[in-house]
């Protein structure tokens, strides 16, 4: 595979249905926006369940480890689990699914220097009520694992983003077709990249 220079990194964002009906569309652009990132595709539209599925593909042992906290949730509630940890799993990237198709979401993608660990970094953990403080998940809602499991739907935390350079590829050809991804510099990126950084003085 060809080796990209560290600018060229890309990462796919999904502002999930949340985020829009919060009218948090402009706050989450501007802070990703801000730290010199590069917009090159934007679009709002509806996901149909095929994309959302394909989105979602997780595997076994995703689903094992993510359905062994509603296991030892029942456990510590002194019930005994319905069914084996990778079946809740399952129930998750469905209602994950059920939660992408239920309103219009954004895609993105945004271009530059870490670009997949650096938008992480902004979104912040996945359950928004331990988040950190100044991240967008930690911030700007307030859903828990509890809350969603007690009425049994996807963890509502505003933002998705890819978390490695082979997914956020995978997740970009789910959403963009190659004529909407833009190729074009932005003049402000000198600052960022330009070894020299001899165009100021006059
Ligand atoms: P994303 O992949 O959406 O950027 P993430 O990487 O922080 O988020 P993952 O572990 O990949 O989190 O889970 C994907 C999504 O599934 C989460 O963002 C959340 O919406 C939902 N989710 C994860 N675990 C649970 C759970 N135990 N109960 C309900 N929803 C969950
Ligand atoms: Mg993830």
């Amino acid at each position: 595979m060809e080796v990209l220079h560290p600018k060229k990194e890309r990462t796919f964002v999904l502002l999930k249905p949340d985020a829009i009906q919060r009218g948090l569309i402009g706050e989450i652009v501007q802070r990703i926006e801000r730290t010199g990132l590069k917009l090159v595709a934007l679009k709002i539209m509806l996901a149909n369940r095929e994309q959302a599925m394909e989105h979602y593909f997780k595997d076994d042992a995703w689903c094992e480890e993510k359905g062994m906290r509603a296991v030892n949730a029942f456990k510590a509630a002194g019930k005994t689990p319905e069914k084996e940890a990778v079946e809740y799993g399952r129930d998750i990237v469905r209602a994950l699914a059920d939660f992408v198709t239920s309103g219009p979401v954004v895609v993105m993608i945004w271009q530059g220097n870490e670009a997949i660990g650096v938008v992480r970094k902004l979104a912040g953990g996945t359950e928004p009520t331990t988040s950190d403080v100044g991240t967008i998940r930690g911030d700007l809602t307030i859903d828990s694992y509890r809350m969603a499991n007690v009425d049994s739907r996807a963890v509502r935390n505003l933002i998705h983003c890819s978390d490695k350079p082979e997914e956020a590829e995978r997740e970009i050809k789910i959403w963009f077709n190659e004529n909407e991804q833009l190729t074009y510099r932005l003049i402000n990126e000198e600052v960022l990249y330009d070894i020299n950084l001899d165009g100021i003085l006059e």
